[in-house]
């Protein structure tokens, strides 16, 4: 039962969509602790941001709908030491906050009972900086937020980083809808993760009508000139390049509907309703319905990994960082199989050197399942579970593996999964048991046998 108080500021928030579709069921990270806080559920982020490039001025305003998951008298949230805050409410009422280190401690004035419902608005400005924390992706240099000497700026951030451009609850566990409206100068543009959802003067509106981790979220802004098209049941799609990047790598941005026509027929219905790639100067990343790439990863075969992320990762999200093996066995093994079906490559050439390296990988980065936690990312979550995806689908052969893998997302779509849940759902559904096999291919320091 609610509150009295807590009916009052239920009916208080008013914010587009459906906020319940925000809820959460938010968990401790056993790898990353120092991030998310368990005890709250973000439903939605309405995002107003103001990108200044000359100053590298972030100028901002989030107004988040807060659930207790448990009896609360503070709010607590990460939040960047770089930026400044200007004024925070809570139901309408200013308190003063806290801010130390990368935390915001927000003060309730009377507790908030467990599924009470309250609206915060943090005020901030600064110039952003990436996070302090010693970064170990190959594949991205830092994390958060990061801008170029001409002021071009973009924030990708796995496992976290969000909070180096928002006050954001910072962990898979609690996805949230989001509105993200950013102003930039003219002649400039800004992309955010959702659809795209138009452009008043020079601010640019983002909308997420479905469930997203703030690991997916986007912030960019650059010179983009925008390009539209359609993909498959008439997907919105938009591409948005710089000036200097259209020759080269248009024309691979363009294969986007074929590729996402292609994952359709193995994974079904893509699970969102728009998509798009954004080219920035750093890194890969499956950020949702708005794929980024730079330069140097532009392949089409990367296109279609990030894309199959869109399935596995960003409808169907791991609860915690102990099971990033969901999103990267499943879009790596999509990968390969993209690859084989479209280049020279055959799918036993990826089988072949995969199986080489895994054993080294496992040695370098842990097992896939309880890898190395300051070795994120590394090859180890990709390459032994996507070996293990080709021994089920050995077991279950081609047409019944695929129908599993659709089946997986469209009965978990908008949920967070983990190791337990996949399995006993995978038994259940195939009728035979894959609980050994699983938690060899995840836990082994060396790589089980292939049959
Ligand atoms: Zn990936």
């Amino acid at each position: 039962m609610h509150s009295i108080i807590s009916l009052l500021l239920t009916a208080a928030v008013a914010v587009p969509g459906v906020p319940d579709k925000g809820r959460s069921e938010p968990v401790a990270d056993p790898v990353y602790p120092a991030y998310g806080n368990p005890a709250i559920d973000v439903l939605h982020y309405g995002l107003r941001l103001d990108w200044k490039p000359s100053r590298r001025l972030l100028t901002g305003t989030a107004l988040l709908t807060v659930r207790a998951v448990k009896k609360i008298d503070k709010i607590t949230l990460d939040f960047g030491r770089a930026l400044r805050v200007d004024e925070v409410t809570v139901a309408g009422t200013r308190v003063v906050a806290r801010h130390p280190g990368d935390d915001l401690v927000i003060p309730l004035r009377s507790p908030l009972e467990a599924d009470a419902r309250v609206r915060v608005v943090v005020r901030y400005h600064g110039v952003p900086e990436p996070a302090r924390t010693r970064q170990y992706r190959s594949d991205m240099k830092r994390l958060g937020f990061r801008s170029a000497a001409d002021g071009s700026a973009w924030a990708l951030q796995e496992p976290y980083g969000a909070f180096t451009w928002f006050p954001v609850n910072d962990q898979p566990s609690d996805e949230a809808l989001y509105d993200v409206a950013i102003k930039v100068p003219r002649g400039w543009a800004a992309v955010a993760h959702g659809r795209f959802a138009g452009r008043k003067g020079n601010t640019y509106h983002w909308r997420s009508t479905e469930p997203v981790a703030s690991y997916v979220t986007l912030f960019t802004a650059d010179r983009y000139r925008h390009f539209a098209a359609k993909g498959p049941r008439g997907i919105p799609i938009t591409y948005w390049l710089n000036k200097r990047d259209q020759t080269e790598n248009l024309p691979v941005v363009r294969q986007t509907p074929g590729i996402l026509r292609w994952l359709e027929k193995r994974l079904g219905p893509y699970p969102f309703s728009s998509a798009g790639v954004v080219v920035t100067s750093d890194s890969g990343m499956e950020t949702q319905q708005m794929v980024t790439l730079a330069p140097s990863f532009l392949r089409p075969e990367v296109v279609a990994h990030e894309m199959a992320h869109q399935w596995f990762g960003n409808a169907v999200t791991p609860r915690t960082w102990r099971d990033l093996w969901l999103n990267e066995g499943f879009a790596e093994y999509i990968e390969w199989q993209w690859a084989a079906d479209h280049t020279a490559e055959t799918l036993e050439d990826y089988l072949t050197e995969a199986r080489e390296i895994d054993g080294r990988l496992r040695r370098e980065s842990g097992p896939p399942g309880r890898y190395t936690p300051g070795r994120f990312g590394a090859g180890n979550v990709y390459i032994g579970p996507a070996l293990m995806l080709h021994e089920i689908r050995k077991r279950l052969g081609d047409e019944r593996f695929f129908a599993t893998l659709r089946a997986w997302v469209q009965e978990h779509r908008g949920t967070t999964q983990d190791r337990a849940s996949f399995v006993t759902w995978l038994n259940a559904r195939t009728g035979e048991d894959f609980t050994a096999l699983v938690d060899q291919w995840l836990d082994s320091p060396t790589t089980p046998a292939t049959t």
